[in-house]
């Protein structure tokens, strides 16, 4: 007897704050787009594949169907021709693959396209009717996910990371491989419940390590997971994601082997802590002027200014140079690492060596709503292609690309110009160029979470400073049109709510 198991992927976060679509080029260009048996080269990777592959192929009844793996960076939403792409790319396969017994999703949760707000939800309909109602279908998340009702009715298992910053995409996958043969094997009967909240919260204080808001949450779920003999999996789902779309907010999914009630308890539990916690999310926010004062007064460096509105890893477009052009008028002399998305300053390059100086126009290239270019002599210091390999996290093992790239002098600083925004892991971008972020003092950084691991053993501090973007770390500052009200922190609320908890049976 054996099973056929397929495999899919196709995660991104969207913003919806920053103009255009992504077409496929940005899946294979900051990510990778792995079609049919192409896609077993993940079989080694730290990625969701990596941890089904694990599974399945050490299960001697399981035949493994393997379909797409797509994975970017986060960025504006998909155009409809590429989600359409992606999406007939996995029905097209499931069609020529009769008899699929289960079948395994990696999402990320928080993915828009040009006409749909819920592609996740409505791939996995399509999915659904597809291979019919019998086979289990499980979806693997980001914890900044934003679930939806109809990825819950679609679905029998959704499992979330459980780690921020992000280094258990493999668990996640493996988890999710187990718990589906479990289900093919009719040894376990799962039951999701969805508890969701009326609740954006920005992911500067959602770490899961230490004492703070979000990890004391995971650790309740955890202790859940532990003594409920009948709880299988309890995901929480931190959601400031920067989709524009009704049904958005975090929530909790908690999943049981048969008691629906159950289910419905722990998940309304979790959701309930996590409202009740809503106000220890706030982030301390500082001038530009004010975190290099305080930076000059501790020793040494490197020092991490923290461009958290420009979160390349939350869909920014990466091409924010306000921060570059407030140190420069501040004349700061210490040397400084920065970073920016400027496709057309790249190509400008093109045609000198390195060592000229030339007159340049930087930065807000992409979306002049956010600042305008900064205007200077720069001399051109390095080049490369723009492949970088990361060291870990959700891409931990492969490589990308920032396009080509070139490193630029403007007096004390160091600014990196890259063709693509990439996913900030660690400093793998600074280090690629030869660009030395513990020789730096100060070293600009567009991420609001990952630098606390990538960083950990050089950093002498950071701070949040205060600069316009698509990514604030208050999202009190984006122009929502189209989610439900009232919301926290946008809207007057309660202190005590009922959340909405829903079943997929
Ligand atoms: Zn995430």
């Amino acid at each position: 007897m054996s099973f056929r198991i397929a495999i899919a992927q196709v995660s991104s976060e969207s913003n919806h704050f920053v103009p255009g679509f992504s077409e496929l080029e940005f899946f294979s260009n900051t990510g990778y787009l792995l079609e049919g048996e192409d896609l077993l080269r993940l079989d080694s990777s730290d990625t969701e594949i990596g941890g089904f592959l694990s599974v399945l192929l050490g299960d001697q009844e399981v035949e493994v169907v393997p379909l797409i793996a797509a994975r970017a960076n986060s960025a504006n939403p998909l155009s409809d021709k590429c989600y359409t792409y992606l999406k007939d790319q996995i029905l097209n396969r499931l069609e020529h693959n009769p008899s699929i017994q289960g079948i395994l999703i990696s999402n990320h949760g928080s993915m828009c396209v040009q006409s749909k707000d819920d592609p996740e939800g409505d791939l996995a309909q399509s999915i659904r009717k597809v291979i019919g109602s019998e086979a289990p279908l499980a979806i693997t998340l980001d914890l900044h996910g934003n679930v939806t009702q109809e990825m819950v009715q679609a679905s029998n298992l959704i499992i979330g990371y459980r780690t921020y910053p992000h280094s258990d995409a493999f668990k996640t996958g493996e988890k999710a491989a187990k718990l589906l043969m479990q289900t093919v094997r009719g040894q376990i009967n799962p039951v999701v419940a969805l508890a969701q909240l009326p609740l954006l919260l920005t992911s500067f204080h959602a770490s899961t390590e230490g004492n703070g808001p979000f990890a004391k949450l995971r650790k309740e779920a955890d202790q859940i997971e532990q003594t409920h003999l009948k709880v299988l999996s309890a995901s929480v789902f931190n959601v400031g994601s920067y989709i524009d779309v009704p049904e958005l907010g975090c929530s909790a999914v908690v999943i049981t082997n048969n008691d629906k009630a159950e289910a419905k308890r722990c998940a309304n539990k979790l959701a309930s802590q996590h409202w009740n916690d809503r106000k220890s999310y706030e982030v301390e926010i500082l001038e530009v002027e004010n975190a290099v004062r305080l930076g000059q007064e501790i020793e040494g460096g490197p020092i991490l200014l923290l461009d958290t509105a420009d979160t390349t890893g939350g869909g920014a477009a990466g091409d924010g140079i306000t921060l570059v052009k407030r140190l420069l008028e501040l004349k700061i002399m210490e040397s400084t690492l920065a970073t920016v998305v400027d496709p057309e300053t790249v190509h400008m390059c093109r045609g000198h060596a390195i060592g000229s100086k030339i007159q340049i126009e930087v930065g807000h290239r992409i979306d002049s709503r956010w600042g305008q270019p900064l205007k200077t002599k720069a001399t051109i210091m390095n080049r490369s292609d723009g492949r970088i390999r990361y060291q870990g996290g959700i891409f931990g093992g492969t490589e990308v690309s920032m396009g080509p790239s070139v490193v630029l002098k403007i007096e004390s600083i160091q600014l990196l110009v890259t063709t693509y925004p990439t996913y900030e892991w660690a400093h793998e971008q600074y280090d690629s160029m030869g660009m030395y972020v513990e020789q730096a003092k100060f070293v600009c950084v567009k991420n609001m979470m990952n630098f606390r691991q990538g960083y950990a053993d050089i950093m002498k501090g950071f701070f949040v400073v205060n600069l316009p973007g698509p990514t604030p770390t208050n999202m009190r500052l984006l122009p929502f049109q189209r989610i439900r009200r009232p919301v926290y922190p946008i809207d007057k609320m309660p202190d005590v709510i009922t959340p909405k908890v829903t079943t997929n049976l």
